[in-house]
């Protein structure tokens, strides 16, 4: 897969956020460049919600719209000899704020990394030096009965790595993300992530069978057909994710995540986010380029939520 390096080191620069002064160029490589691909800079725009509700799309609800000069100055740099399906280019962005640097393959963004421009580093460019250690231990379960990975091998990407960028491996259970047996059964037809009306406490109860759940060892995430409301037709199908708490769902052990296997997010974030969310924070941050937050391309993990990591009962020190 394409992916984002820094130029001439080669290092893999996709989620990150780079700190830049106004003016000041920065190099950024393509490996597995093709001919449909297209690296281009944009604002760091959130949802654009006309869009959303219009056309449910949220590739075109959430994609940064373009930026050329005098905002951002582009200019390809030559291609180092022996390196194929390659190509480099450099930016710079006069003025201060936020934009993104997007490989896109017409409106899919394969790959991205967040531009902070301004003349003294933000507070937050900081928590991008604060860093966990040891390994955050994953188990994955079906309770669907196909056989579609959907959105999952996407999700282990982007959690990976958002958390290595802090000092956190990830470690994933079976270690082939796609469905498979033993799973959980009588939970095909959907998983209804209502506090009152849903059908979590009975999904719990399943939960809490595993071996691996009852170790307390790793989080636990449930691959559903899930939905937030008791019909079926009413629901618009973009619940992505939910934690199951005690505090939220009244059930004795440990956290549990549910994912739905038939909702993809823009950014990846989801599987991130929920574990986020299992570590103990409860809230959502009004920073839309947090991965707690409700935003279209998330990459920023605070202290304190690499602290809740840090202290989580699915993480071990090695
Ligand atoms: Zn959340």
């Amino acid at each position: 897969m394409a992916h984002l390096v820094s130029v001439p080191d080669d290092k893999r620069v996709s989620l990150d956020t780079i700190y830049l002064r106004p003016n000041q160029p920065f190099k950024v490589g393509v490996y597995g460049m093709t001919s449909d691909l297209k690296l281009v800079a944009t604002k760091d725009t959130n949802w654009d919600d006309k869009v959303l509700k219009e056309t449910k799309d949220l590739r075109l609800a959430g994609t940064g719209e373009v930026i050329g000069a005098p905002v951002c100055k582009t200019a390809p740099l030559p291609n180092p000899p022996g390196k194929k399906d390659y190509a480099a280019s450099q930016f710079s962005f006069a003025n201060e704020g936020s934009y993104r640097i997007e490989l896109r393959n017409g409106i899919n963004v394969w790959d991205w990394l967040r531009i902070a421009c301004y003349v003294k580093p933000p507070n937050g460019i900081a928590d991008i030096n604060t860093k966990g250690s040891g390994t955050l231990n994953v188990h994955i379960v079906w309770a669907t009965a196909g056989s579609a990975s959907g959105p999952l091998p996407h999700y282990i990407t982007v959690a990976t790595l958002l958390f290595e960028k802090h000092g956190f491996k990830l470690s994933i259970t079976p270690t082939t993300p796609t469905f498979s047996e033993p799973r959980i059964r009588d939970y095909e037809k959907g998983v209804v992530c209502d506090k009152n009306f849903g059908n979590v406490q009975g999904l719990a109860a399943e939960v809490a069978k595993l071996p691996q759940y009852s170790s307390g060892k790793s989080v636990v995430v449930v691959m559903a057909n899930a939905r937030q409301t008791i019909e079926e037709y009413k629901d618009d199908g973009s619940l992505a994710g939910q934690t199951v708490t005690s505090q939220d769902f009244s059930i004795s052990g440990n956290p549990f995540i549910i994912l739905n296997a038939n909702c993809r997010s823009l950014d990846g974030a989801t599987l991130a986010h929920e574990m986020g969310h299992a570590a103990g924070f409860c809230d959502h941050s009004g920073e839309t380029s947090h991965v707690m937050s409700y935003g279209p391309r998330r990459n920023g993990l605070p202290a304190g939520r690499i602290q809740d990591l840090q202290k989580a009962f699915f993480r071990s020190e090695s």
